[in-house]
């Protein structure tokens, strides 16, 4: 099995996205029997959503929608 420095190391480096179907499906089984990494999981992607909500709203010019971001 994966270890936990390898699943996180490919998490955080973007080599999970352009990874093989071996390496995702290897992964995936990691994060599934591993509740430390499905936690750091669920966190990178809550923050990497937030991150790119913040960005959204910082690119904002005046006289745009004035919305939160994300709104809906
Ligand atoms: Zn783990």
């Amino acid at each position: 099995m994966m270890k936990c420095q390898e699943f996180i190391f490919l998490l955080t480096s973007g080599q999970l996205k352009e990874g093989s179907a071996v390496l995702k499906s290897s992964a995936f089984m990691h994060r599934m029997m591993c509740r430390r990494c499905s936690a750091f999981y669920h966190n990178d992607n809550t923050l990497a959503h937030q991150i790119d909500s913040c960005k959204k709203f910082l690119q904002q010019k005046p006289g745009d929608d004035l919305n939160e971001p994300d709104e809906k």
